[in-house]
C-alpha cells in the first residue's frame, strides 16, 4: 500500500466505490475465458490496493456487502460477486461514468480531475437523475477515460483489448482506456497525451530495467514504467472495434424479471 494515495484520499470510501472496484477487478482487460465465465474471485488484498486502504478497512466494508448480499466469500476469503452484486455493480459504473462525462462536458474538468471529482458526489445522484443525464449529455458511450457506460459493452469488448505490458515490440495499437484508481497515474496519463484513441507503436521492451518504449504519431518516443504500461488498455491493430448495442443498458430493464 502506498501512503502518498492515503493522504490524497479525501473521503473514505463508499460500498458503491468498493462494488466498482471488485467489478474491474472481476471482469480483466485481455482475458479471453474467465470473462465469459462470469465474475473472477478477487483477493481481498487487490482491492485494498486499488483503494489505498488497510486490508482491515477492506476486510470490514466485505463483511458488510456480503450481508447485503452483494458478494459471496471464496475459500481463500475472496469476493465474488452475487448477481445482485453484478447488477448493483453495474448501476454504479454506469451512475459514475455519466457523472464523469458531466464534470467534463458540462463544467470544463479535465479527465484526471473528473474521476476523483465523481467519486465524491456520484452517489447523490438517483436513478431519475442518471437517466436524464444521460439523455442531456447524447447519450455518449463512454465515460472519458474510455470505459463504455454501458457495461455490458464493457464486457463484450474486454477481451478485445490488452495492456500496453502484454503488446509485443512492434505491435502498433489504440489507447482505448486509462486505469482509473490511481489519481497520480491518471494524471501522467493525461499529462503525456496519452488519451483515448492515441495511437501508438511499441518500440521496445527492456526487461532488465522493466520499462517499455512507444512511439506515439510516429515520432514522440516515450519511456513507460511497467506500472504505467500496464494502466493503459489498448486495442491491437488489426482487432475490430466492438460496437456500443444500439440499445444501451438501463437498470430499469434489467431490475424487470426474465
Ligand atoms: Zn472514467
Amino acid at each position: 500500500m502506498c501512503d502518498d494515495r492515503v493522504v490524497s484520499t479525501s473521503h473514505s470510501h463508499t460500498a458503491d466505490e468498493y462494488l466498482m472496484t471488485i467489478w474491474l477487478l472481476a471482469y480483466p482487460v485481455g482475458e479471453y475465458v474467465p470473462s465469459r465465465r462470469g465474475p473472477q474471485p478477487t483477493a481481498a488484498a487487490r482491492i485494498a490496493d486499488q483503494l489505498g486502504v488497510s486490508r482491515a478497512s477492506a476486510g470490514e466494508m466485505l463483511k458488510r456487502l456480503e450481508g447485503e448480499g452483494m458478494v459471496a466469500r471464496g475459500e481463500k476469503k475472496e469476493a465474488i460477486l452475487t448477481e445482485k452484486g453484478r447488477i448493483a455493480a453495474m448501476r454504479i459504473v454506469r451512475r459514475h461514468r455519466l457523472v464523469e462525462r458531466l464534470l467534463t462536458d458540462v463544467m470544463g474538468y479535465d479527465g484526471a480531475e473528473s474521476h476523483e471529482k465523481a467519486d465524491g458526489i456520484d452517489d447523490g445522484f438517483d436513478e431519475e437523475m442518471v437517466e436524464r443525464l444521460f439523455e442531456k449529455l447524447g447519450r455518449p458511450e463512454r465515460c472519458p477515460h474510455g470505459y463504455p457506460i454501458d457495461a455490458r459493452h464493457e464486457l463484450r469488448e474486454n477481451p478485445t483489448l490488452k495492456p500496453l505490458t502484454r503488446l509485443d515490440e512492434g505491435d502498433r495499437a489504440t489507447i482505448v482506456r486509462l486505469a482509473e484508481h490511481d489519481g497520480e497515474l491518471l494524471r501522467f496519463f493525461y499529462d503525456a497525451g496519452l488519451v483515448p484513441g492515441t495511437e501508438i507503436e511499441l518500440a521496445r521492451v527492456d526487461t532488465t530495467m522493466g520499462v517499455v518504449t512507444i512511439c506515439v504519431a510516429d515520432e514522440t518516443e516515450l519511456v513507460l514504467t511497467r506500472e504505467q504500461a500496464r494502466g493503459l488498455y489498448a486495442r491491437p491493430e488489426g482487432v475490430p472495434v466492438v460496437p456500443a448495442d444500439a440499445a444501451c443498458w438501463r437498470p430499469r430493464s434489467a431490475t424487470t424479471p426474465g
